[in-house]
Parts: structure tokens; C-alpha cells; sequence
């Protein structure tokens, strides 16, 4: 076991950790403010390679591990979730998807772009009846031959607005169940394909989430992502690596706070000593430590067993569950530490909790990742 980063991996932990001092601090709190999307800042990262990290040089990605992929995400999200989220989507759901099950025709024309972010993806599985049970897919894909005819409405979906590349599930055949499920690549501007409303949110309020609604969309069937009926399957794999992302999400959230926490901690003073001289702080701080270290090594070890090919679906879910909830833990201490200061904008940790929220409930609620684990356990 090796606990050392790679020189490679150290490098593209700095060159993320200053894009997001230099290019995402300065307006994160008006983005935040105003909902705004960070559009310029998101095809920086493109062109930075953010985007398309682990793919293959081949289709233009950057050919890291996943290891590369959690640092690079625990640095973006410590300044800015609203801005991870969008690359948590395109790398780990969107081309990831693509790459590992699209045809090649698939991976030319979308893969290619999305990977540099000239295009950006969204990843539409969820539905008004359809979120932790996704198996009940309300959105139709009527197969007419040489065309699916894609009729229903998807909601919450990040990416909405600015994607121009979706991954959309829906139910061909019914009384296949979940087996007759397909996953297709729908483009934006095919007609009766129509983005809906934005949502106003608690939190990674950058993020742009819509709904999306599709009436007698043609989309051809070389859009089909693999065979027949294995729209299902697909999601489900996908968002177990997609976890790996979020987790790193929630890993960087809480370290932001924590670092902001102790920072201000040594600067502010009370009964005549810096705050963090008293031991009820420090105690604090300690657990936070302890607790960010801790997610940290489930994300890395769910990438390692990504990166090893084996089977890294309990991990990603255990990391899931523990840095999602050491994000919410982390963030509320780190206001406390701020006392009153905390509580305003200024200081960004009331950003940062309420960032922390959506990552116990997107990819997979935290009851849902103890139902895959649990059922990882038993089997
Ligand atoms: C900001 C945001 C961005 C999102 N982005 C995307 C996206 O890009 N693409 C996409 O497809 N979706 C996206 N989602 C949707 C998200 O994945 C769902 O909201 C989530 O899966 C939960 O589904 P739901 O909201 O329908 O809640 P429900 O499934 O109705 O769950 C409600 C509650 O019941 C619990 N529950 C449900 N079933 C069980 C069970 N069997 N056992 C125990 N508890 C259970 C849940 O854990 C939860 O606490 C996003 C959501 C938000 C808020």
C-alpha cells in the first residue's frame, strides 16, 4: 500500500488548486448570489483539460487516473460545488458513459468534444415519479425503426441549460421492466425538445438545474447507447463511478471549511486569546481533521479499485455516504468556529453548508447508497 501521490498526480492537484484560487474565488459569492453559471470559468477548464480527464488522449481527454480526478475535484469544490458539479457530470457520468459503452461513431462525434468541453453534457435519468426508484421511467422511446420517438419530462438535471449533449433514459418497452429501458444521446435543438424551468436552490446555486420536456423528439437509433434494453443497466453503471465524483465533491467542501475554520480560528480573538487557544475549538478542529482524512481515503481507495479494473461499486457508495456526511458535519462546525461571521456571506462557510446538502441526496440519496451497500454485504 502506497499513501504517496505520484509527481504527476501532485501536479495536477496544484494546477486545480490554483485555477480555482485564481479564476473561481473572484465571484463565487455573486454567482451564488445571483444563480449565475460559470460559463467562462467552465470552458477554462476546459481547455485546462478538467473536463475530459480520464479519457482516452485518443478522443481528445487528458488519459488521468481517478486518483488525478478526486484531487482535482477536491480542489475545485473547496472554492466552488457549483462548478464541480458541472465537471463531475461531464467527466464521470457523461463521457465516461460514452467512452466505455458508446460506439465508436459515438465517441468521434460527442466524446471528442465533450472531453475538451466545447460541449458540455448532462446526465437525465430522474423524473417528477422517478428519482430513487428510477426503474419507473415515465419517459417513453418508441421504437419506429430506423428512429426512437421520445415523448416525457425530466427533472432536476444538471446541466440543463448549458448542455448541448444529453444522456437520456426512457421506458421502450413496459412489460420488459427495467430490461426494457433504453439510454439515448439527444442533442440540443432536435425538434420538441424544449428546456424547461430553472430551479431556485439551497444550495450549488451556480449550477444550472432545469427540467427538460420531450414531445415526439426523432432520435435516430445509431444514438442508441448499446444494445437494446440496456438503457437501465447503463445508468446504474455509470453512476457508480459517477459516485466517485460526488464524494470527492463533498471531500473538497469539507476541506474548504475546515481550512477557512482554522485559518480564522488563529486570527480571532476572545478572552484575550486567539479562539483557538481554547480547547473547545481545538477539539473541534481535531475531529474535523480526523474526519476529512477519512473520507479522503474512501475516495481513494474507490478510485484505486476503479483505476485496477476491479469492482469499485461498495467503495464508491461507502464514500459516498461518509464524505457526504462529514460535508454536512464539517461545513456546520466551520460556521460555528466563525461564530456571527459565519453566518454572512462574506466569509463563504454559509456557502459551503449549503453546498454540502445536495451531495446526501443527488446520484443516489445516502439511504440509497446503505441499500447498495448492504446489499454488497449480504450477497
Ligand atoms: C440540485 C440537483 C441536481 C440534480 N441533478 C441530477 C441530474 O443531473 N440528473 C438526474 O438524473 N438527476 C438529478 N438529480 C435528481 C436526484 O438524483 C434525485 O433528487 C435523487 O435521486 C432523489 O430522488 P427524489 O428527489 O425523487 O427523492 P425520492 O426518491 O422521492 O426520495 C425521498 C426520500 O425517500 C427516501 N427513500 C426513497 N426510497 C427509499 C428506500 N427504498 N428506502 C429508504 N429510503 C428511501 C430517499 O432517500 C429520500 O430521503 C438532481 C437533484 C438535485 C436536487
Amino acid at each position: 500500500m502506497n499513501f504517496e501521490l505520484t509527481e504527476e498526480q501532485l501536479a495536477v492537484q496544484q494546477a486545480a488548486r490554483e485555477f480555482a484560487q485564481t479564476e473561481l474565488l473572484p465571484g463565487v459569492i455573486e454567482r451564488d448570489e445571483t444563480q449565475t453559471f460559470p460559463l467562462e470559468q467552465v470552458k477554462k477548464m476546459g481547455e485546462l483539460g478538467f473536463l475530459g480527464m480520464m479519457v482516452d488522449p485518443k478522443y481528445n481527454g487528458g488519459g488521468m487516473d481517478t486518483i488525478s480526478y478526486v484531487l482535482a475535484m477536491e480542489e475545485i469544490s473547496k472554492i466552488d460545488a457549483s462548478a464541480s458539479v458541472c465537471m463531475s457530470v461531464n467527466n464521470s457520468l457523461v463521457c465516461w458513459g460514452i467512452e466505455k459503452y458508446g460506439t465508436e461513431e459515438q465517441k468521434e462525434k460527442y466524446l471528442k468534444p465533450l472531453a475538451t468541453g466545447e460541449k458540455i453534457g448532462a446526465f437525465c435519468l430522474s423524473e417528477p415519479e422517478a428519482g430513487s426508484d428510477a426503474t419507473s421511467q415515465q419517459t417513453t422511446a418508441e421504437d419506429r425503426g430506423d428512429h426512437y420517438l421520445l415523448n416525457g419530462t425530466k427533472n432536476w438535471i444538471t446541466n440543463g441549460n448549458t448542455a448541448s449533449v444529453y444522456l437520456v433514459v426512457a421506458q421502450t418497452d413496459r412489460e420488459k421492466g427495467h430490461k426494457g429501458i433504453n439510454c439515448l444521446i439527444v442533442e440540443k435543438g432536435m425538434e420538441g425538445f424544449v428546456v424547461g424551468k430553472k430551479e431556485n436552490k439551497l444550495g450549488i446555486r451556480g449550477s444550472d438545474t432545469h427540467s427538460l420536456m420531450f414531445t415526439d423528439v426523432k432520435v435516430p437509433k445509431e444514438n442508441r447507447i448499446g444494445d437494446d434494453g440496456f438503457g437501465f443497466k447503463f445508468a446504474m453503471s455509470t453512476l457508480n463511478g459517477g459516485r466517485i465524483g460526488i464524494a470527492s465533491q463533498a471531500l473538497g467542501i469539507a476541506s474548504g471549511a475546515y481550512e477557512l475554520a482554522l485559518a480564522y480560528s488563529k486570527e480571532r480573538k476572545a478572552f484575550g486569546k486567539p479562539i483557538s487557544q481554547h480547547q473547545a475549538i481545538q477539539f473541534k478542529l481535531a475531529d474535523m481533521a480526523t474526519e476529512i482524512e477519512a473520507a479522503r481515503l474512501l475516495c481513494f481507495k474507490a478510485a484505486h479499485l476503479k483505476d485496477q479494473k476491479k469492482d469499485f461499486g461498495k467503495a464508491g457508495a461507502m464514500a459516498k455516504l461518509f464524505a457526504s456526511k462529514v460535508a454536512m458535519d464539517t461545513t456546520i462546525e466551520a460556521v460555528q468556529i466563525h461564530g456571527g461571521y459565519g453566518y454572512v456571506k462574506e466569509y463563504h462557510v454559509e456557502r459551503l453548508m449549503r453546498d454540502a446538502k445536495i451531495t446526501q441526496i443527488y446520484e443516489g440519496t445516502s439511504e440509497i447508497q446503505k441499500i447498495v451497500i448492504s446489499r454488497e454485504l449480504l450477497k
